[in-house]
């Protein structure tokens, strides 16, 4: 039996593949900052929360993560951890460079020293390509336009790095936005569709957002997480831009969710010039073929898909709510 580390599996990405290394027969443990007071609700909400192991780890403490690393012995590490709201890095920079970048060093230097072969995926971002002119490949320079951008870019040269002066099977997923029902609210695909919801159920809120020009590729995570695993199962390590390959505005986005709620967007929502980021890209186009090429990997969910099913999924969450506090 295989055995998988993910380190932050308490968030949307660590579920999902939590939930899918266990449906290939992997032994799944997993790290949180504070394993006693970890919010299980997503792996919970995917029925694993009593099928994984947790153990406490901060990730700038290399002490503590070599020992979880002998606890657990894993065949595979999947480094999903640290602060990944782009918003919040503008506020906290020095945290997120920390708990990417810093934290991204300690796991490599530890995987040098473990001294047996361990498969090593780095969760990058494609907000290091900033505004990429053309559809971003692996070959694209970054150009981040935040301090989440930059932690991710030094987190992915490490792992380069590494990779070439070590020979450590380390690789990055250069992921493109990818949503689901675990998504927080306080990411703006979850914040769109929880207030569709709420006001086709009658709620007389209004929704504010920033600037709704911006142009993002929005992809399905649980399709995602499988990218993720391919790229471990490899004959070499390389990194891999995973995307759908299609790009639409926020308004688009926002416009395909409140019709999935039966609603007319412009009835409902203010973009407002005060929640406009200090920097943000405009436009984050991907060229995924590399995936299809040699990870066999597409996304079969694209926006119009995604933007249902997350409206679907609070329909979903209400019935149950109803159900069980009647
Ligand atoms: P989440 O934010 O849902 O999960 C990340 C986990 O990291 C949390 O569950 C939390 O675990 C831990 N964490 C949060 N803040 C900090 C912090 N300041 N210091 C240390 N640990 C922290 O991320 P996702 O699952 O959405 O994404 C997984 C990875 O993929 C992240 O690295 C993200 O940046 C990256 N990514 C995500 C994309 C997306 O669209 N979702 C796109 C591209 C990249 P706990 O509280 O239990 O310690």
């Amino acid at each position: 039996m295989k055995s998988a580390l993910i380190i932050g599996i308490t968030g949307q990405d660590g579920a999902y593949l939590a939930k899918l290394l266990l449906e290939k027969g992997y032994q799944v443990a997993g790290t949180s900052r504070d394993a006693q007071m970890a919010k299980t609700a997503s792996l919970a909400a995917l029925d694993i929360a009593q099928r994984v192991s947790i153990h406490s780890a901060s990730l700038t403490d290399f002490r503590g993560l070599w020992q979880v690393m002998v606890k657990t012995q894993p065949d595979e590490i999947y480094n999903l951890a640290g602060q990944s709201s782009v918003s919040l890095s503008f506020e906290q920079p020095v945290e997120t460079f920390e708990s990417v970048a810093v934290a991204g060093f300690q796991l490599l230097e530890l995987l040098r020293l473990l001294g047996r072969p361990v498969r090593y995926y780095n969760a990058c971002s494609s907000d290091c390509f900033g505004n990429a002119k053309d559809p971003a490949d692996e070959n694209t320079p970054f150009r981040p336009r935040s301090p989440y951008a930059v932690a991710k870019a030094a987190a992915y040269w490490a792992v380069a790095n590494y990779r070439e002066a070590y020979g450590l099977f380390a690789c990055s997923g250069i992921l493109f936005n990818h949503e689901s029902p675990l998504r927080p609210e306080r990411f703006v695909t979850q914040k769109i569709a929880a207030h569709a919801w709420r006001i086709a159920q009658g709620s007389k809120e209004r929704l504010n957002l920033g600037n709704m020009d911006v142009v993002r590729d929005w992809g399905w995570a649980p399709e995602y997480v499988e990218a993720m695993w391919l790229m471990l199962q490899q004959d070499d390590p390389q990194d891999f831009v995973i995307a759908t390959g299609q790009s639409h505005s926020l308004k688009d986005f926002t416009a395909k969710t409140f019709a999935a709620a039966g609603l007319d967007w412009r009835d409902h929502v203010d973009s407002t010039p005060g929640l406009y980021r200090p920097l943000d890209i405009k436009i984050s186009r991907a060229d995924p073929a590399k995936a299809g090429k040699l990870l066999g990997w597409k996304a079969k969910m694209a926006m119009p898909e995604v933007a249902r099913a997350m409206v679907e999924a609070c329909k979903i969450r209400q019935g149950l709510k109803e159900k069980h506090c009647p």
